[in-house]
């Protein structure tokens, strides 16, 4: 089973399947025409999805947020020009960077991965950046990041500041999104996709809401009907059905949970996670266990932090196999294993 890429390890429902697939063939019927370049009906579902009072010109969407990203480094960034992120964070950031002719820079964080706004703020007046990326939670070690943060960058930057959101959905309920600080900061863009909670990783569909201003610059860098009339037909058809779409999300994060309650148990050292996956460290040899799960059918991430390993939540059977098969390799810190012993046994 693959937790290796922080996909939604639970399919679309099947009525929401077959409502998507009748509004793929109604657009189908149009595809000798362009599809519209606006996509204003999209841009409806997803601020009405997003509320905080957003409406459809605070929204631009692309395939993936990963483009979305790529868009704004060619709107904002480009040669000449930096990219700050907090590392260890999302690895494609540099590498859209390079893409894009903008330099990266690296920034530290505090311990255990965490972001202070005073440790930001530091960062930020050192490395003087154009361009600002927060990773919110914070991939790959799951870290929640605290609107005090966020709004403390965007006070020290002098550019635009990036949210990356992409695990907003699985954050603990009620806690406040980047969203909410949006109205009277023009400067602030905040990135969601579907790919996560919205179990759409193949669809390609990433978003973001921000100043119509900011929006407005990204038209000027994107290919003329960047999304397919399918992609608009198939992201409006999921986003009508959102409450279902998003109704495996509360059992992800019992999974999250579960996993990193239970990894202590086993004798790791999880960190804490807002997000549908869960870094843990302790792991004396890395890719050594990753192999040992590997052979037994389990596929999760090296994510080259020395130590540490990264896992998806899965369903709950695909976690609880994941448990099985890392408590089968022993305990790491040698101790005699209670939590690895059969169901039943009597110690
Ligand atoms: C998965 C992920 C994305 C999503 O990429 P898509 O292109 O929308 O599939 C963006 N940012 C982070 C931090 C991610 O982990």
């Amino acid at each position: 089973m693959a937790l290796n890429v922080n996909e939604n390890t639970h399919p679309v429902p099947d009525d929401v399947a077959a409502d998507i697939v009748a509004r793929v063939a109604t657009a189908i019927g149009g595809v000798n025409r362009y599809p519209d370049r606006e996509f204003t009906e999209l841009r409806e579902s997803l601020a009405h999805y997003l509320g905080h009072g957003l409406t459809p010109e605070n929204i631009w969407a692309a395939n993936g947020s990963n483009e979305v990203i790529q868009q704004i480094l060619q709107a904002f960034g480009g040669p000449g020009r930096s990219l700050l992120g907090f590392t260890p964070t999302y690895s494609m950031y540099p590498l859209l960077a390079s893409g894009t002719g903008t330099v990266w820079l690296a920034g530290a964080r505090d311990a255990e991965f965490e972001l202070s706004p005073e440790t930001a703020v530091a960062e930020i007046t050192r490395l003087d950046p154009d361009i600002v990326i927060l990773c919110a939670p914070n991939n790959p070690t799951g870290t929640p990041l605290s609107l005090e943060t966020i709004a403390a960058a965007y006070d020290a930057a002098r550019g635009m500041v990036v949210v990356d959101e992409a695990y907003a959905e699985f954050m603990p309920e009620g806690e406040p999104s980047a969203l909410t600080l949006l109205p009277g900061r023009p400067r602030l863009l905040v990135s969601r996709t579907m790919s996560k909670a919205f179990a759409f990783a193949g669809a390609r569909v990433g978003y973001l809401a921000a100043d119509p201003a900011a929006v407005d610059a990204l038209r000027l860098v994107r290919l003329p009907y960047h999304l397919s009339a399918l992609t608009q037909a198939a992201a409006v058809g999921a986003l009508a059905h959102s409450d279902e779409m998003l109704g495996m999300v509360g059992e992800i994060r019992v999974q999250r949970d579960r996993l990193v309650r239970e990894l202590a148990g086993l004798g790791y050292r999880p960190h804490r996670s807002g997000s549908n996956f869960v870094l843990f460290g302790g792991v004396a040899d890395p890719h050594a266990t990753f192999e040992a799960l590997l052979a037994q059918g389990v596929l999760i991430r090296d994510v080259g932090i020395p130590g540490h390993l990264r896992v998806t939540a899965g369903t709950e059977a695909e976690t609880t196999a994941f448990l099985t098969a890392l408590a089968s390799l022993g305990r790491p810190d040698g101790a005699q294993s209670s939590a690895a012993a059969p169901v039943g046994s009597e110690s």
